[in-house]
């Protein structure tokens, strides 16, 4: 199988890392906007060659992991290429533009929208996992959209990896990845700028910072580059998200502000529940 990964940062490397390890016989080519980028991924032996457009159509398997923003365009330039044998994906964390913009082009079915629901905190080929889609979800939107032959090319691949696979349309994953996902990464950063505009000496904060702030903040370490794109299109869910958050937040400081404790302790044990179906999932 011969597979070409664009974009060979913290998704398409662990794609390459992963797919090696579960197809040994695998040939993996990448191509990437940074020198840099590419560079490492050879370095790191992500990928056996760097690739031109020739070389990509060649491909078996084309895997798109840019940021969202530059996302359709690039899918769009590989579609109008690519022959009719080939799979091409993506792994995007917004689906309802991408899907829309390619709707309508000659070969749609070349193409499989998912959204894999691993990640970390870090970005770049240096942060690329060989693991790190293992027993995680998969989300596929617009199945039928999809020939059938390369839709079992790709679950093949995915299941391989060892993901669970769900499938949702492209407007109902948007809004409830808001939820999941791009909600908590603005609590995270706006936690951690709080935090840092009132400790005027950040040695404190290492100092004094327990776990949980740490587990907390995390995902305020991730790349500005990858998730303003994904706040931007997905605004008006984000936006419905941020609004019952903030209400939650006013509801809870007004509850401390009239010494109603007894009602702070109540919405936090309703709120344990979270245990109940986090444990479900993991
Ligand atoms: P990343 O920043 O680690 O890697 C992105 C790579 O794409 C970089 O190497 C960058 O140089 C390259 N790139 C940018 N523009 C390009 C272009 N026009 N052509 C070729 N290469 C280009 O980001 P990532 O975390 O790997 O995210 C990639 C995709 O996966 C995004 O669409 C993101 O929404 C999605 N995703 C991310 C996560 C996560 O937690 N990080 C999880 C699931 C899905």
């Amino acid at each position: 199988m011969k597979v070409h990964i664009i974009g060979l940062g913290l998704i398409g490397g662990s794609f390459a890392l992963g797919l090696k390890k579960a197809f040994p016989e695998v040939v993996i080519s990448g191509s990437d906007s940074s020198e840099d980028h590419l560079q490492k991924a050879l370095e790191l032996k992500l990928i056996d060659c760097a690739a031109g457009e020739e070389c990509m159509l060649q491909a078996d398997v084309i895997i798109i992991a840019v940021p969202v923003d530059v996302a359709k365009k690039v899918t769009v330039e590989v579609l109008d290429k690519v022959s009719s044998g080939t799979l091409v994906f993506d792994a995007g964390s917004t689906k309802a533009g991408l899907c829309g913009a390619i709707a309508a082009h000659p070969n749609r079915r070349n193409f499989l929208a998912a959204h894999p629901i691993a990640g970390t905190e870090f970005s770049g080929p240096e942060a690329a996992v060989e693991d790190l889609f293992l027993n995680k979800t998969n989300i596929i939107c617009e199945v039928e959209k999809t020939a059938f032959k390369l839709q079992e090319r790709a679950l093949e691949i995915f299941l391989k990896l060892g993901m669970r696979i769900r499938y949702m349309d492209p407007q109902a994953h948007d809004r409830h990845i808001a939820y999941v996902s791009h909600l908590s990464h603005i609590s995270s950063f706006m936690l951690g700028k709080t935090v840092l505009q009132k400790e005027a000496n950040e040695k404190d904060i290492f100092d004094l910072a327990g776990s949980g702030f740490a587990s907390t903040v995390r995902l305020a370490k991730s790349s500005p580059a990858m998730w303003t794109p994904i706040f931007q299109q997905n605004k008006a869910n984000i936006l419905e998200t941020l609004e019952e958050y903030i209400g939650n937040l006013n509801n809870f400081k007004n509850l401390i502000e009239k010494d109603n404790f007894k009602e702070v302790f109540l919405e936090m044990e309703r709120t344990n529940h979270i245990k109940t179906i986090l444990n479900g999932i993991n």
